[in-house]
């Protein structure tokens, strides 16, 4: 396949395009609805990776598209399977157009850092991870948002790593269907959180681009977006038509050590937190997901489930224990309470009247599960302050995070 390109000026991308905006683009090269149809299925339904294998289209058009588009999806870089089924996808994308191009890759605003760390003249692309989550008859698909994050929660490695520019729609959707692609998986009949690497709300534009593609063959119902408290965020996807579920990831009851664990708490605190989950609208029987990571002598007491479950009066809820997945760049604080003291968390916030319930811990032995998600290829910011350390000093000896990876 020829593509007469230039390292640093990447053709436009066809996936995360809607059907209007990929008839638009198609434009000069393909007039005939049924021909934009044919494409639109190949790419969304049947998650084809290269124009060689729309197989329903005209040899000579299919070279024309070549020459003037790329596909846009994923490549798989590394592919680790959990014992326990989980599978952990290494993605490698390409570097993003420069700006004032085709709107599919126009949303690549943010602190890009990782595709400076190419070489000049052969720049890297950003690396991204995902993870395919099968659970008996169900199977849920864990992606990434951004590639990396700027939030720095004190217990998520993706954070530990640092910031990472936005994905387009195109490379999170990509993200499904290389997955799909991969273990040979229909359009439909799975689940999707967006519990990857990065904060959604950061990249409303992204997500949302690519649920309008998803969300053809993957119920509304089925999706979760989860968030660190980007009050802003949360307002406008009120606002939208349809919603996603919602999912906060709030692992404290109270503002101090929220602070201590989720810089982000210090802009966005849980008052106002609070009132944002209150005015978000709830369809029936649907219920706001409660994210708290149960960190030992740290958030793991009877009094703190009082607390949450008096924090969370008045708002429909249901809540998710997450025993702390611990990692070497974490620190030795960072380890989840034993099993009687988890479960007395859970019975005492039942009891309290709350829906409370344990995530298994998944694809752990593969760095896959929650919070161990990393980008590649760079080195770590590390984090500022340890977990016992006051909020708005910085402790010297904990300043410098051990580099383990
Ligand atoms: N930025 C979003 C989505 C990414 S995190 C958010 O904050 O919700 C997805 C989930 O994994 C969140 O609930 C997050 O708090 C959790 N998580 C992060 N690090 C973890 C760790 N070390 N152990 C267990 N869960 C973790």
């Amino acid at each position: 396949m020829s593509r007469a390109t230039s390292p640093g000026c990447p053709l436009p991308a066809l996936l995360g395009l809607s059907r209007e905006r990929l008839a638009e683009l198609l434009g000069p090269v393909v007039d005939r609805p049924f021909r934009v149809r044919q494409i639109y299925d190949a790419l969304n339904q049947r998650a084809v990776a290269g124009f060689d294998e729309m197989t329903d289209l005209p040899k000579d058009l299919r070279s024309a598209l070549a020459e003037r588009f790329r596909i846009g999806m994923p490549r798989l870089a590394r592919r680790a399977a959990s014992d326990d089924g989980t599978v952990k996808y290494l993605f490698e994308l390409d570097r993003p157009a420069e700006p004032a191009r085709s709107e599919s890759s126009a949303q690549s605003a943010g602190s890009s850092t990782q595709e400076d760390a190419g070489e000049p003249g052969r720049p890297a692309g950003a690396t991204i991870e995902a993870v395919d989550i099968p659970d008996g008859a169900r199977r849920t698909f864990c992606i990434s948002s951004q590639a990396g994050c700027g939030l720095a929660c004190r217990f998520c490695v993706t954070g530990f790593w640092g910031p990472g520019r936005n994905l387009t729609a195109g490379e999170i959707l990509g993200q499904v269907l290389a997955i799909r692609r991969d273990a040979d998986l229909p359009a439909s009949g799975y689940n999707l959180v967006f519990m990857g690497m990065g904060e959604p709300l950061m990249n409303l534009e992204g997500v949302r681009g690519a649920l309008d593609v998803l969300t053809e063959t993957v119920s509304w119902r089925r999706i979760t977006i989860s968030t660190a408290g980007v009050v802003p965020g949360i307002d406008a996807m009120a606002a939208w038509e349809h919603r996603p579920n919602l999912a906060i990831s709030l692992h404290a009851p109270d503002d101090e050590r929220r602070s201590v664990l989720m810089p982000i708490n210090r802009s966005y605190p849980m008052a106002e937190l609070m009132a944002a989950l209150a005015r978000y609208p709830l369809e029936r029987g649907r219920k706001l997901t409660i994210e708290y990571i149960l960190i030992r002598d740290f958030n793991d007491a009877l009094a703190d489930a009082d607390a949450l479950a008096r924090r969370l009066r008045g708002l429909r809820t249901k809540i998710n224990l997450i025993p702390i997945n611990p990692d070497p760049v974490l620190g030795e604080d960072m380890v989840p309470p034993d099993a009687a003291r988890i479960d007395a968390f859970q019975a005492r916030l039942e009891r309290r009247g709350m829906v409370a319930t344990v995530r298994r811990r998944r694809g752990d032995d593969v760095s896959a599960a929650c919070g161990q998600l990393r980008a590649f290829g760079r080195d770590p910011r590390g984090f500022r302050d340890g977990l016992h350390s006051p909020v708005s000093e910085a402790v010297p000896d904990l300043a410098e995070p051990a580099h383990r990876s």
